[in-house]
């Protein structure tokens, strides 16, 4: 069922009104960036503070750097890192939203169409009567 490429999945779940799987902040200059050389797919790959403290990178052979500013925290990008593109409080986003949401929609139909019916028996009714 999601035996898809994980990056496609990450771009369903981004479309989705939440989007805690992927973190984005963004640097301003002179702040801190920490990029991994284990998992890291070039150094451009870089992540926040409080996404480094809780990822597993943190166990790694990392790599502090100061930002410029402009740049933006990878976490969650899996096109980023080879192993943990999320840390554990952005992994939370992509578990959240699969199961949650998709089976209201279905429910639904059924009930919305009943409705609709129902709508339409009382302006039968109506005009019958006037
Ligand atoms: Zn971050
Ligand atoms: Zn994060
Ligand atoms: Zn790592």
């Amino acid at each position: 069922m999601f035996s898809g490429d994980p990056a496609e999945e990450m771009e369903k779940l981004s479309k989705l009104e939440d989007p805690p799987a992927q973190c984005c902040k963004l640097f301003k200059m002179g702040e801190p960036t920490y990029s991994c050389r284990d998992c890291g797919h070039d150094p451009t790959c870089v992540l926040c503070v409080d996404c480094f403290k809780n990822s597993e990178h943190r166990h790694h052979r990392y790599k502090i750097s100061t930002s410029c500013g402009g740049g933006y925290c990878d976490c969650g990008d899996v096109e980023a890192f080879s192993n943990y593109a999320h840390c554990s409080v952005h992994i939370l986003g992509t578990k959240g939203g699969k199961d949650g949401q998709q089976s209201h929609p279905l429910k639904k139909v059924p009930a919305s169409i009943q409705v609709r019916g129902g709508r339409g028996w009382l302006q039968m009714r109506r005009r019958c009567l006037l």
